[in-house]
């Protein structure tokens, strides 16, 4: 089987993370994302959570050198040998940049699109388990606990998924994160895949995307 070094790129909520997951798992890659990773920096109350909560807070992007140096050291550790997936990294081009400075080869980049009327409605259902990382939605990909994880743990909406939160957010998105495409196009890696109703129709199209 082929090395697979992905990036996905898309508007926040257009089902990364869930195609991130089911990747990982198909290919035994580790999935990797920034947002996670500050999450649970913040939720630790670490030095660097305190430093970045604000960002959060306001749906803007944290300073590329911040994420530049977790996604460093992430990428340095073992598992990452085999391939792996970067779900929300890079999200601007100086972040892409930094990337090819490191020397980290990507194998595949795959955008998935979604109308922003459309995120703004599949946001209001996302739900989140804070132990596991799981994610859910409560229509299109709900638990099969209902309202608990399927590991258990009540399930939980982000602080950044509230409506005017998610606006900023698709902003930022346009403007700073869509010109990767172009970033990729150029280098020939981007392959576009557009998010459907039902999860299983988008997680094929994303598989073939990367067949
Ligand atoms: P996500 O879980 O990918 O939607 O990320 C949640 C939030 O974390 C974003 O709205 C940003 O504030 C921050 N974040 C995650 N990844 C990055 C990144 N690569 N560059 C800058 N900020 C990021």
């Amino acid at each position: 089987m082929r090395k697979i070094n992905l990036i996905l790129l898309g508007a926040p909520g257009a089902g990364k993370g869930t195609q991130a997951e089911i990747i990982s798992e198909k290919f035994a890659i580790p999935s990797i994302s920034t947002g996670a990773m500050i999450r649970e920096a913040i939720a630790a109350g670490s030095e660097l959570g305190l430093r970045v909560k604000s960002y959060i807070d306001k749906g803007e992007l944290v300073p590329d050198a911040v994420v530049i140096d977790i996604i460093k050291e992430r990428l340095a550790k073992p598992d990452c040998a085999n391939g792996f997936i970067l779900d929300g990294f890079p999200r601007t081009v100086p972040q892409a940049a930094a990337l090819d400075e490191m020397g980290v080869e990507i194998t595949d980049v795959i955008s998935i699109e979604v109308a922003d009327e459309s995120i703004m409605e599949r946001m209001g259902g996302r739900r989140v388990c804070k132990k596991c990382g799981a994610t859910y939605h409560t229509k299109y990909n709900p638990s099969p606990k209902g309202e608990l994880c399927a590991c258990g743990e009540p399930l939980t909406i982000r602080s950044d998924d509230d409506p005017e939160v998610v606006k900023s957010r698709l902003v930022v998105y346009h403007e700073q994160t869509e010109p990767l495409k172009d970033f990729y196009q150029e280098k020939g890696l981007l392959k576009l895949v557009y998010g459907q109703e039902k999860l299983d129709d988008t997680t094929s199209l994303t598989l073939e995307a990367l067949a």
